[in-house]
């Protein structure tokens, strides 16, 4: 990127009183998490598409739990990278309603930085999941409300990855598949919380992100690492456009893209803390580089712990 745009990013980023974040698949490649999108997007000898579908899985639910398993282990086995983390100490700077992100990604490598709604009760959100997560999985029949937080590798003993991993024959994943199973109605199979093709995105969520948009005009959307094609997270960079806000995209390859005010192309984990410096300051990555499971892990236990001193404080009370 070039000195001057990153300095005329760097006011406008310090004079933005609100500033919505859109991220895509590029936000954690460095990451290693495969998109399945480019390069005919194929996964074994099926479209990864098509895998990803309510119809996939009436036909053949035993191959979409494969398909869903290997993306789990890929994404826990992950580190977040200098851009999650960056994002995530933003979030802590500006907090909302100041800075919202929206993020397509369901590998769980945000919530890993620690970019987090928190408390989990605030209405007002730093982090709204458009597609859903590969760890919240729910019971597949529609009348069944189950659904729970699940980082277990493998969720069911023969879903485990064989270690072939992507390009393995698929003969050598066990046919006879025993699949998780709705633990309330005992019939239903459970599926994993993420968006499919063809199924409606949260109304309650997209109303909230509709909300934070027209309230008060964004000053600033920073788009990372999406291809900018997918609805309706494409959509949301031309409302703050429409509405007097300027545009950044960050992407690796910034050869399509309209009327944006700014285009840095190259790895989001590189760009991204330099663009926030300004606010967030140098950011380190933790060298252990943890991964996505033990992050997740010990934030469940440190949220189990504050409940438990809660608990005494309200025993100590009475
Ligand atoms: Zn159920």
């Amino acid at each position: 990127m070039s000195k001057s745009d990153l300095s005329s990013f760097h006011e406008a980023l310090l004079n933005a009183k609100r500033i919505l974040a859109v991220c895509g698949a590029g936000l954690s490649a460095s990451s290693g998490i495969p998109t399945f999108r480019g390069a005919g997007g194929m996964w074994r000898k099926h479209n990864a598409l098509e895998l990803a579908t309510p119809e996939a899985f009436r036909k053949d639910p035993g191959l979409v739990w494969q398909f869903y398993s290997l993306r789990r282990h890929k994404a826990l086995t992950s580190s977040p990278n200098a851009a999650h983390y960056a994002l995530a100490e933003l979030a802590r700077k500006r907090p909302p309603p100041e800075f919202l992100t929206l993020t397509q990604n369901v590998d769980g490598l945000s919530e890993a930085a620690g970019h987090v709604n928190c408390p989990l009760s605030d209405p007002l959100k730093s982090i709204e999941y458009l597609h859903g997560s590969l760890y919240h999985v729910r019971c597949a029949r529609v009348w069944c409300r189950y659904s729970r937080f699940d980082i277990s590798d493998p969720i069911v003993p023969s879903l485990l990855v064989p270690s072939e991993g992507l390009d393995g024959d698929e003969a050598s994943w066990t046919s006879d598949v025993e699949l998780p199973r709705c633990p309330q109605c005992k019939t239903g199979l459970l599926r994993p919380g993420v968006v499919w093709f063809g199924e409606e995105l949260d109304s309650q969520m997209l109303k909230r992100i509709q909300q934070y948009i027209e309230r008060d005009p964004v000053d600033l959307c920073i788009v990372i690492g999406t291809s900018g094609t997918v609805y309706p997270a494409a959509g949301y960079a031309n409302l703050v456009k429409a509405q007097g806000g300027k545009v950044a995209i960050v992407d690796i390859d910034c050869s399509v893209r309209g009327n944006a005010d700014w285009l840095f192309e190259g790895d989001a984990a590189k760009l991204i803390p330099e663009m926030l410096e300004p606010i967030i300051g140098k950011i380190e990555v933790p060298p252990e580089r943890p991964t996505v499971k033990e992050c997740l892990e010990k934030q469940a236990k440190e949220k189990e712990e504050e409940a438990a001193a809660a608990a005494v404080v309200t025993r100590t009370w009475k």
